[in-house]
């Protein structure tokens, strides 16, 4: 590993894995003859602190239908569908711009500095903007339970959707 750039910083690493969720039975025949197929390992970048690097290691399992042939992935519960970033990221990014009012550009500082997260402005700009499109600001990010919703996350492109959008009756409106 040559993480280890500078001795005092600890690098912190979880793994997870679609393996720990076996899927039962082939979406297609519904058969439960089971195997793994193949499985990509990707890096997830977490919020860490100025001594503790972040890093979530997650196996991405294709699983195939020993009956049909189907090959298929499931959805991990923790890890939204080609995320790069953990959800907790984009969510402390999202609420440190929409509720604080810090700038992006600071908010990208610290990211980098003292969460020792790699990010660009760039994509925490995108994230601000398809949050900030969304209920018109901050009042609804307060609301979300995070366990269930991470699975409310899906990405096609590697960017973030928020597909679960939940309405609090004290929406403000203009
Ligand atoms: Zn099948």
């Amino acid at each position: 590993m040559k993480e280890q750039e500078k001795n005092e910083i600890e690098v912190e690493i979880r793994e997870h894995s679609d393996a720990d969720f076996f899927p039962e039975k082939c979406p297609i025949c519904k058969m439960s003859n089971l195997k793994r197929f193949t499985y990509k390992f990707r890096e997830i970048q977490d919020l860490g602190t100025p001594l503790i690097c972040r890093r979530t290691h997650y196996e991405r399992v294709y699983f195939q239908c020993k009956e049909c042939k189907e090959i298929f992935t499931i959805e991990h519960p923790l890890i939204p569908i080609g995320a790069r970033y953990m959800p907790g990221v984009i969510k402390y990014a999202v609420a440190r711009v929409l509720k604080k009012g810090d700038s992006i550009r600071r908010v990208t500082q610290d990211l980098n500095e003292l969460h020792l997260v790699k990010i660009s402005e760039t994509t925490v700009q995108r994230w601000i903007n398809e949050y900030g499109e969304k209920d018109k600001i901050s009042t609804d990010l307060s609301e979300e339970e995070p366990p269930d919703d991470f699975s409310g996350f899906l990405s096609l492109d590697g960017t973030f959707k928020s597909v679960k959008v939940k309405k609090n009756d004290q929406n403000l409106v203009p």
